[in-house]
């Protein structure tokens, strides 16, 4: 999946023009990612024929080269879908959560209350999931370990009863939290309860928890809770396993419900707000998309970059000094890299710890000084770098013979990685479409 998307980004950058077969190409491989990602198959073939005609009718905004026209259209698609996300007030509210069994109920009644308290605000919490053994003892547990009011009655089967006696207890409190119940399956008597809940708490926000694996099924139950409580937001959990949460898209169309946060991982600061970019990146299978493209085009333009020689495995001290010049117009590489697809290229930063791209900025620095001291021939080819050379370039740019050794190394790697890219394929892909 992430490949063929990240396949076709390359055709998207390497494409001078934009023509019929372009897109379509362009549009199958992100047909694909889609349906793998659980967005639902219907959703999927409308938005594609409405990116298909618009990127062949409208014409580029001003200043736009046809490629960047493509995926500003895909990506204006998807954020039509999705909207801009939920804004979350921080001021005194009633949340109550809905969801089916173990789709992160009770977790993110958790983080929800760790993410107000945070902000400053008096959080509790009511437990009023009386079905499931060991619901209570488990809010119970995560409140106290946050220090979050817990109010709860162990065996009490009237959870109606609980949230009536709860919201009393805990009147004082600035934002409110209620958990509720889940079945494994949409039953009458579990939205019966959301109903009776609903009356009794009159809450300001209904949070609908979707497990982000849940797939073809996320329409048919944002639809069930939605009828029964209206629910004013969503929140995707897991999102830290492989399902890409696609699902959730059927979810806010059936809802009309934003999308509020989601979750990364099991304790209670593994919450984030949601973020329209980063997740549409996500179900695409790219990395930061919509950013990336936008610099990369536009540090591309001023540098002299030769992807035609990189793509056939040459890659010069020209280009990578061409290179980072690229990335001092981008930003600090720490930032680019993470924006980088997982592995593209053979150059993902993802794996590259904080402390070593830190040292790799710091280098870069001083690498440009060595290769201005460098004569064309040199950096068109280092091979020719002798060690007399080497002391020579030392003298010139102020650097010891072992930095500039080091930058040899540097760019042997770099070659590498380019080379191996290329093997598999990804240049020939590149330079076709760049035809
Ligand atoms: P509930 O039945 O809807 O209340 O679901 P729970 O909150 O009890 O969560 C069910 C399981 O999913 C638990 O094992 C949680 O630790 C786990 N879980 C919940 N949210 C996340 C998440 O964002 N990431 C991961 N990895 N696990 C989660
Ligand atoms: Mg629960």
């Amino acid at each position: 999946l992430g490949d063929s998307l990240q396949g076709a980004l390359r055709k998207l950058i390497g494409a001078g023009r934009i023509d019929e077969n372009i897109v379509n190409e362009v549009v199958k491989d992100i047909q694909r990612a889609l349906l793998t990602s659980d967005v639902n198959v219907k959703m999927v073939m409308e938005m594609s024929k409405r990116i298909k005609e618009r990127s062949l009718k409208e014409a580029p905004a001003k200043g736009s080269d046809p490629r960047e026209h493509v995926v500003k259209i895909v990506y204006e698609e998807m954020v039509a879908i999705m909207g801009q996300g939920a804004n979350i007030e921080l001021k005194p509210q009633t949340i109550m959560m809905v969801g089916l069994q173990g789709s992160g109920k009770t977790t993110s009644v958790a983080k929800l209350a760790r993410f107000f308290q945070k902000k400053g605000l008096k959080v509790a919490v009511i437990g009023a999931d009386n079905f499931r053994p060991g619901a209570y003892q488990q809010l119970k547990t995560l409140s106290e370990k946050l220090n979050i009011f817990f109010y709860g009655e162990e065996n009490e089967k009237d959870a109606v009863g609980i949230v009536n006696r709860g919201m009393k207890e805990i009147e004082k409190y600035d934002v409110k939290i209620i958990d509720t119940a889940g079945r494994h399956a949409l039953e009458a008597d579990l939205i019966a309860e959301m109903e009776a809940i609903n009356e009794a708490a009159k809450p300001d926000q209904k949070f609908l928890v979707l497990d982000a694996a849940i797939g073809q099924l996320a329409g048919q139950q944002a639809k069930a809770f939605n009828d029964a409580v209206g629910v004013t937001g969503i929140i995707i959990t897991k999102l830290d396993g492989t399902a890409k949460g696609g699902g959730a898209l059927s979810a806010v169309s059936e809802t009309g419900a934003p999308i509020a946060f989601i979750g990364t991982g099991e304790t209670p600061d593994a919450f984030e707000k949601f973020d329209t970019d980063r997740f549409i990146s996500r179900l695409l299978g790219m990395g930061d998309l919509q950013s990336l493209l936008e610099k990369v085009q536009e540090s591309m333009k001023e540098t002299e970059l030769d992807v035609d020689n990189i793509m056939k495995g040459k890659f010069t001290l020209n280009d990578m000094y061409a290179q980072l010049e690229a990335m001092n117009k981008m930003g600090p590489l720490k930032q680019v890299m993470s924006m980088l697809p997982l592995g593209s290229m053979g150059l993902g930063g993802a794996k590259l710890s904080d402390k070593d791209l830190d040292a790799t900025s710091e280098k870069m620095k001083y690498y440009k000084v060595i290769m201005d001291s460098m004569t064309a021939a040199e950096r068109d080819d280092p091979k020719i770098i002798s060690a007399g050379r080497i002391s020579r370039i030392s003298m010139g740019s102020g650097r010891s013979s072992e930095e500039i050794r080091e930058l040899l190394k540097y760019h042997k790697t770099m070659q590498n990685a380019f080379k191996n890219f290329a093997g598999k394929g990804g240049g020939r892909n590149m330079q076709k479409m760049m035809k």
